[in-house]
């Protein structure tokens, strides 16, 4: 279902207002987690300025350590309602398991699926129930043909509305967090008719190369960017050392506008 001959046309996703994978290169952006009202407020006014089409934040986090943040929960969800109140940009969050998705799908306009998560399939299934639009993520050591096999399981449930995410895999490098492999934008576009974006935050897991990735990904074709941005990046419960502040967001967007213009 999910292959290119199947449906040879592209999909469209449509999130409230937001069209991905049409001709526009969309820009989702906010914190890793949402921590408080203050942050998730003042990073969606910020992002939104700078040309943000759509709100990122963590509520249910997947953290390595279970001494870490692992995220608000319930109340995360409902302080990015109010960002999206006020801001009017839909919100993407993640939902970490099966039981999770009525409560998530009760905010949420996209339904995030980790990286963690790109291979557990009854919550795949989970979500192709859900009357929400679904963004997966790349398993960090998950084949471009496995990726897609398991977007299938969403679609098989009936939810045609998946929008693909490369946010790098594990290789022998130990420089930057994971190896952003911009290959699988070219490929899944040659594959698949699913709209796919880039994740250059997890991607590099340093702020300094995310800017030039997220140029990357839009020479390479990608429909679209989620990109951690954090009003004090050094201070965040979470990914602060790939998080952009909203300074250095905001400087990079006119020059994604121009690639864009350009492919
Ligand atoms: C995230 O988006 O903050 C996240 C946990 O990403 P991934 O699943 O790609 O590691
Ligand atoms: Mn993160």
């Amino acid at each position: 279902l999910v292959s290119r001959e199947f449906y040879p046309l592209d999909t469209v996703i449509q999130v409230r207002d937001v069209t991905i994978g049409g001709n526009e290169v969309v820009v989702i952006a906010g914190p890793c987690s949402v921590e408080n009202e203050r942050q998730i407020l003042e990073t969606a006014r910020a992002v939104k300025a700078a040309g943000a089409s759509m709100l990122r934040g963590g509520a249910f986090k997947p953290r390595t350590s279970p001494y870490e943040f692992r995220g608000l929960g319930e109340q995360g969800l409902k302080l990015l309602a109010k960002a999206r109140e006020e801001t009017g940009l839909p919100i993407v969050t993640e939902v970490l398991s099966a039981q999770h998705v009525d409560l998530v799908a009760e905010y949420a306009d996209l339904l995030q699926i980790g990286a963690r998560n790109c291979q557990n399939y009854l919550l795949l299934e989970a979500v192709g129930r859900a009357k929400k639009p679904v963004l997966l993520k790349r398993g960090m050591a998950v084949q471009i043909e496995e990726w897609l096999l398991a977007a299938e399981y969403i679609v098989a449930q009936g939810n045609e509305q998946v929008l693909l995410c490369e946010r790098g895999i594990r290789t022998f490098e130990t420089f930057t967090r994971n190896t952003l492999d911009l290959n699988a934008v070219p490929a899944v576009k040659h594959l698949s008719h699913l709209p796919i974006i880039v994740d250059p935050s997890h991607g590099t897991g340093r702020w300094f190369m995310v800017p030039a990735m997220m140029l990357a990904a839009v020479a390479a074709g990608a429909d679209g960017l989620i990109v951690e941005v954090h009003p004090n990046p050094d201070h965040a419960l979470s990914d602060g050392a790939q998080s952009l502040t909203p300074e250095n967001f905001a400087a990079v967007m006119p020059k994604l506008a121009a690639v864009a213009r350009a492919v």
